[in-house]
């Protein structure tokens, strides 16, 4: 087996910069670790249906969002805002280093989709119609997320 590339990702908890392995799997690992439902979201780049689904809401008012195909921390609660657009929305992710942007030109529409930095699995989109401070809207599947409290 190919040794996967070593990576730098955000770790919430440290607060740190650290040197991890990608994460990468076949198809068939991906197939036997995922749901039905978080394969296509997140290998097919599928989307869930709108409102379809709650996104999970820490008790105790803190917590990160983690990739559910990896681990990684993605998104903290308190980025979380409401879009009203029926999918889990962020103004900013814990780091930049934690998720891959790329141009996506499906369905004849120009946006920029949303990867995990280390798994590459699609997360969702960026937009520019998010709140201050960042303008920003990282619209984001609740499949493809799950949460770490505290
Ligand atoms: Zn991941």
């Amino acid at each position: 087996m190919a040794e996967a590339p070593k990576i730098e990702i955000y770790d919430a908890r440290t607060g740190k910069l650290e040197k991890v392995d990608a994460v990468v799997r076949s198809d068939a690992e991906w197939k036997k670790l995922l749901t039905l439902e978080q394969y296509q979201v997140m290998r097919k780049k599928g989307t869930e249906r709108a409102f379809s689904k709650v996104c999970a809401v820490p008790k105790s008012g803190k917590g990160i969002y983690q990739c559910a195909g990896c681990g990684t921390d993605l998104f903290a609660y308190g980025s979380k805002f409401e879009s009203g657009t029926g999918w889990p929305s962020f103004w900013d992710p814990v780091s930049p280093s934690n998720l891959k942007l790329k141009k996506d030109f499906g369905f004849g529409i120009s946006r920029v989709e949303v990867l995990c930095a280390r798994c590459e699995s699609h997360l969702g989109h960026v937009f520019n119609d998010g709140p201050a401070p960042t303008g920003q809207r990282y619209c984001i599947n609740t499949v493809a997320l799950k949460l770490s409290e505290g």
